[in-house]
């Protein structure tokens, strides 16, 4: 079943912008445009996430906040005008998710909408416990991992690293920090060398991806993860 947004929002546009992206999303998203609707509708209707705009007529973004926090835990993204607004708000420690400021860009709305989900409600989905950097895909609960359907058999200390890069994709990883990352995978990580783990990561990764560069080296610091498409 779809994820029930509640978008909250004054201006007419940017609510039915949101809308519009929400439905492509996947999600199924309800609207409302005075901050006086907001605590009858989610008490009601218990939404899944909540859009929540600052500056509303009648009740503001901040007041519902703190109101709803009340009664639910539902995860909320306030949305501001400023960004200087984002420090007071979260100095008002209103137990919003997160914070949006506008104008933003419906893609990265959706990012947030997408992560705040995954971060609190990690049961909820069946996408949840699966990692997935383009057609890798990584389950948490049976540690397989598979590239458009084919497996990749990895060494614990393989699928450490790959799920340390895969968990922060474009980041660029010092060989220590991976090291670091895969201790908790394999004990004997100290004695074979990290070059040698990526080196044999990528000839497994490059049995299902033969034409791309997934793993690719930084010049003086170390390795990053280049999501394949
Ligand atoms: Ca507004």
């Amino acid at each position: 079943m779809s994820q029930h947004i509640l978008v909250v929002e004054d201006e007419k546009e940017i609510a039915s912008l949101l809308e519009d992206y929400l439905t492509t999303f996947g999600y199924q998203p309800t609207c409302l445009h005075h901050g006086n609707e907001v605590i009858p509708y989610v008490e009601k209707h218990h939404p899944d996430l909540i859009l929540l705009d600052v500056m509303l007529p009648g009740k503001d973004g901040i007041d519902i906040c703190r109101d709803i926090r009340k009664f639910s835990n539902v995860p909320i993204i306030m949305v501001t005008a400023r960004i200087e607004e984002v420090d007071r708000l979260l100095g008002l420690e209103l137990g919003a998710d997160d914070y949006v400021c506008k104008p933003f860009s419906p893609r990265e709305v959706m990012a947030r909408v997408k992560s705040v989900l995954r971060r609190t409600q990690p049961e909820s989905t069946d996408n949840s416990d699966q990692l997935i950097a383009g057609p890798i895909r990584i389950n948490m609960a049976t540690h397989q991992v598979t590239i458009h359907e084919s497996k990749l058999s990895l060494t614990p200390s393989e699928f450490g690293l790959l799920k340390a890069m895969i968990e922060q994709p474009e980041r660029v990883f010092s060989r220590n920090d991976l090291l670091n990352k895969v201790q908790g995978y394999d004990f004997d990580g100290y004695d074979r060398t990290i070059d040698t783990h990526i080196k044999n990561l990528r000839k497994k990764i490059a049995t299902a991806l033969p034409n791309q560069d997934v793993i690719v080296s930084v010049y003086g610091v170390g390795y990053q993860l280049i999501t394949p498409s």
